[in-house]
């Protein structure tokens, strides 16, 4: 009475299952690894729409970059910590006063000389936010 023959395809059915459950696993793994393997912040310079730089921030010691534009020049401070344009010859001056970014997402623009950096990448600025379940 207990070996039914039916309990085959049973068990081949449990092993596809437990397939799935192991691809879903591994991809949920990959998933959820992917934000910590990326987790480097690039900076993007772009003058008047177009892209100038795109530096990896990890690890990079504070490196000073000229970046000209529309006649005006910006000094942009780049280092792992943080970004900001530490000197510009724009009148607005936005750029200076916009101050330091550190996290994926944020951005200063300087209008006069259409410079943009943006940091892209890496975890956001809200990081905490991330550990969800
Ligand atoms: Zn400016």
């Amino acid at each position: 009475m207990r070996s039914y023959p039916e309990l085959r395809p049973v068990r081949w059915d449990a092993l596809a299952v437990l397939a799935v459950l192991a691809l879903a696993a591994a991809s949920a793994l990959l998933l959820w690894r992917a934000p910590a393997e990326t987790g480097a912040v690039t900076a993007v310079i772009s003058a008047d729409g177009e892209e100038r730089e795109r530096i990896d921030l990890t690890a990079l010691s504070p490196t000073t970059i000229t970046v000209e534009s529309r006649g005006y020049t910006l000094h942009v401070l780049l280092s792992e910590e943080e970004v900001r344009v530490t000197e510009s010859d724009c009148p607005t001056q936005d750029c200076v006063h916009t101050g330091a970014i550190h996290g994926s997402g944020q951005s200063i623009v300087c209008l006069p000389a259409r410079v943009t950096v943006r940091l892209e990448g890496g975890a956001p600025a809200d990081g905490p936010d991330l550990v969800i379940g």
